[in-house]
């Protein structure tokens, strides 16, 4: 089994609904256990689309599947649970990524893990580092990314 960790979020409907669904459905995969689940935390959207606020969080979960495939899993489960694509950074119901894969790294216009702005989103770096704190991104552990992270309005919700 592989460790990892996916980002989770939300910023249609009942959002907390979606994140919890998203999860039921993840850990119904074969081949994919979700391990734990961190809090939940709201933040102001990023990027350039005006859209409601986003609610995120971040699963460790193990795995036996090939990183494309889990991939793919993660989208096939993102269509299921009505994401409708109109535009990159646009609103979603579920977005899921592979933020973090044990001993895997790539670069490729399909796939790149680790996900290339996780370490930049307090939204990904604050739920990520209630699992794993010490864990290294380019150098750095994710404690020392929050810390230099934009909050953006960042907050826990119980
Ligand atoms: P961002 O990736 O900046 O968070 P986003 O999640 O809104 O933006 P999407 O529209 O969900 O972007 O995905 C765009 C593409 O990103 C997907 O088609 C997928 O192939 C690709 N992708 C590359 N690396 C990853 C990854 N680690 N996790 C999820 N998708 C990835
Ligand atoms: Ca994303
Ligand atoms: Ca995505």
């Amino acid at each position: 089994m592989t460790r990892g960790f996916l980002g989770l979020g939300s910023n249609l409907g009942d959002k907390r609904a979606h994140l919890k669904a998203a999860l039921a459905a993840l850990g119904a995969i074969p081949g994919l256990q979700i391990r734990r689940v961190a809090g939940i935390y709201r933040t102001a959207p990023l990027g350039p689309v005006a859209q409601d606020w986003y609610l995120n969080t971040v699963a460790e979960i193990a795995t036996d599947l090939e990183p494309a495939a889990l991939l793919e899993r993660c989208q096939a489960l993102e269509q299921a649970l009505g994401r409708v694509r109109h535009e990159h950074w646009g609103p979603r119901t579920i977005d899921i990524d592979v933020l973090w894969l044990e001993n895997f790294s790539v670069t490729s216009p399909g796939l790149t893990v680790p996900h290339p702005g996780a370490h930049l989103r307090s939204f990904v770096l604050a739920p990520w580092c209630e699992l794993a704190p010490e864990l290294r991104l380019h150098g750095h552990p994710l404690h020392y990314w929050l810390q230099r992270a934009d909050p953006l309005g960042l907050a826990e919700v119980k």
